[in-house]
C-alpha cells in the first residue's frame, strides 16, 4: 500500500546530490539565505558531470536543475558564461520574486569552475595562484564569447570540404542558395551535408519538406536528418513544435552551434555546406571559428546598394578571418515580366557586381527573381530539379560551376 507521507515527497532530479570524484566543489549562501552546493567533474576542458544540492525552496531546486543540465556536456568556458537569463529561458512562467535563485545557481556554478581552475593551476608554486589563474583563464566580461577548443575526434573529421554561405543581411536568399548549392552538388554525385546554422530563422526543414521532423541521438552522436541524399542538421529539427521561437543567448548559442557541427555524425562527406546566420556578428564568427578552417565563403546579396553596403562588411569579415572568398552572388537580380518579357529591376542593378569588381573578387552571376523559387521552397521541393530549364535555375547552375572552379583553385 502506498504511504501518503512518502508519496508527498517531490521527485528529486537526477542531478541532485553530491558527486563522487568531483574535481570542483563549492557551497554558497545567497542574500536570500538559501544555500546551494555544486559539484563538477571537468575533463579535457568540458563539464563531464554537474550535480547540486540546495536547502532552498522548489525555485532553487528548479534553477539548480536547469543550471546543471545546461552545464553538463558543455565546454568549461561556455558553462562559465551561463547567465541567470539562460536558466530562466528554460523555466517559462518562473515567479518574478524568485528570480534571484537563478543568479545563485549560475554564481555557484561559476565558483565551482573557479575552484577547479585553482586546484588545477599549472603554476604550482605561484603565491597568488587564485588571482592569476582567474585573470588568465576567465573570459572577459564583454566582447565576443570565446570559442572553445574543437575536439580532435569530431563530427567533421570525415568532411573533405566546408563551404560557408554568408550574407550581410537577412532575406537576400542565402538559405535558398545554400540549399540549391547542396542539391546541385548531390546531383553531380558528391556526398553532401547541409548545416542550417541560422538558429533564429531555421529554414532547412521547410526547404526540404521535413517540417516537424526530429533528429535522434544514438550513443554520443546526433544522427542528421536526410532528404534527397543530403545529410541535414538544423535547430528546427530539435524544436518540439515548428512554430516555437528559439530564445537563447550568447554562450548557449555557441554551445548549440558547436553541437550541430561536432556532435553530429556527418560521416564521410565531400562537401558540407553551412548556411550561416546573417550579418557579421558573433554568430557567423563563431560558426567560422568552430568549423576550424572553412575552404571558402560564398557571399550572397541582392543588387540593391543598401545590401551591397552590407556585403562590403562581409568581405572585411572574411579577410579578417583569412577565409577565402569564392565569390559574390547577386540574387533577386531583375524580374522578367511573364507577359511582355521586359526585365524589371525591382531591387536595383549591379550592386553585387560592382562590389566584386571593387574588391577584385569573382562575380558568380545574377539570379533573377522567379516566383517558382518561393513556391518550391514552401512545398519542400527542389527548384533545380523541377524547373531546371528556367533562366534562374540555369543561373544557379552557372554560379555553382563557378564556386566549384574557385574551390579547385583554393586547393
Ligand atoms: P535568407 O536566408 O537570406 O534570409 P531566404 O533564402 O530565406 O533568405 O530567401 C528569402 C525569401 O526569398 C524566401 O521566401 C525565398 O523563397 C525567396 N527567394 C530567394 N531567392 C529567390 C529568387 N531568386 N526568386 C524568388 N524568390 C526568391
Amino acid at each position: 500500500m502506498s504511504d501518503p507521507a512518502i508519496d508527498a515527497q517531490p521527485t528529486l532530479p537526477g542531478v541532485f546530490g553530491p558527486m563522487r570524484g568531483a574535481n570542483g566543489n563549492v557551497r554558497i549562501t545567497g542574500p536570500c539565505g538559501d544555500t546551494m552546493e555544486f559539484w563538477i567533474n571537468i575533463q579535457d576542458g568540458r563539464i563531464h558531470r554537474c550535480t547540486f544540492t540546495t536547502d532552498g525552496c522548489s525555485s532553487s531546486l528548479a534553477c539548480g536543475t536547469a543550471t546543471c543540465t545546461m552545464a553538463s556536456g558543455a565546454p568549461e568556458a561556455v558553462a562559465f558564461e551561463l547567465q541567470p537569463e539562460d536558466v530562466l529561458a528554460l523555466l517559462p512562467g518562473f515567479p518574478e520574486a524568485e528570480k534571484h535563485c537563478a543568479l545563485l545557481a549560475t554564481n555557484t556554478l561559476k565558483a565551482a569552475i573557479s575552484d577547479y581552475r585553482k586546484k588545477n593551476c599549472p603554476a604550482e608554486s605561484c603565491a597568488s595562484c587564485a588571482k592569476e589563474c582567474d585573470t588568465q583563464k576567465v573570459p572577459p566580461a564583454t566582447g565576443p564569447v570565446p570559442v572553445p577548443p574543437v575536439p580532435t575526434e569530431s563530427g567533421l573529421s570525415g568532411v573533405k570540404h566546408k563551404i560557408v554561405v554568408l550574407s550581410g543581411k537577412g532575406g537576400v536568399g542565402k538559405s535558398t542558395v545554400a540549399a540549391n548549392l547542396a542539391m546541385s552538388l548531390t546531383a553531380q554525385g558528391f556526398k553532401v551535408g547541409l548545416l542550417d546554422a541560422d538558429l533564429h530563422g531555421p529554414s532547412v526543414p521547410m526547404l526540404f519538406g521535413l517540417v516537424g521532423a526530429h533528429v535522434e541521438q544514438i550513443g554520443e552522436w546526433v544522427q542528421p536528418a536526410e532528404a534527397n541524399g543530403i545529410k541535414l542538421m538544423s535547430v528546427g529539427f530539435m524544436l518540439e513544435h515548428p512554430d516555437q521561437a528559439v530564445i537563447i543567448r550568447g554562450p548557449l548559442k555557441i554551445k548549440m552551434l558547436e553541437q550541430m557541427l561536432h556532435e553530429v555524425s556527418w560521416g564521410e562527406l565531400d562537401y558540407l555546406v553551412v548556411d550561416c546566420p546573417p550579418g557579421t556578428g558573433d554568430e557567423p564568427l563563431s560558426v567560422c571559428q568552430l568549423i576550424g578552417s572553412p575552404d571558402g565563403a560564398v557571399i550572397v546579396t541582392t543588387p540593391q546598394e543598401i545590401a551591397a553596403a552590407d556585403v562590403r562588411k562581409s568581405v572585411q569579415f572574411c579577410r579578417k578571418l583569412d577565409l577565402p572568398i569564392l565569390g559574390i552572388l547577386e540574387n533577386m537580380s531583375g524580374y522578367a515580366c511573364p507577359k511582355c518579357g521586359e526585365t524589371v529591376h525591382l531591387f536595383g542593378q549591379n550592386g553585387g557586381f560592382k562590389t566584386a569588381e571593387k574588391y577584385n573578387l569573382a562575380f558568380l552571376g545574377r539570379i533573377p527573381i522567379d516566383p517558382s523559387v518561393g513556391i518550391c521552397a514552401d512545398a519542400g521541393r527542389s527548384f533545380l530539379a523541377t524547373h531546371g530549364e528556367s533562366v534562374s535555375a540555369k543561373a544557379f547552375e552557372t554560379a555553382i560551376e563557378q564556386i566549384l572552379f574557385a574551390l579547385k583553385k583554393e586547393f
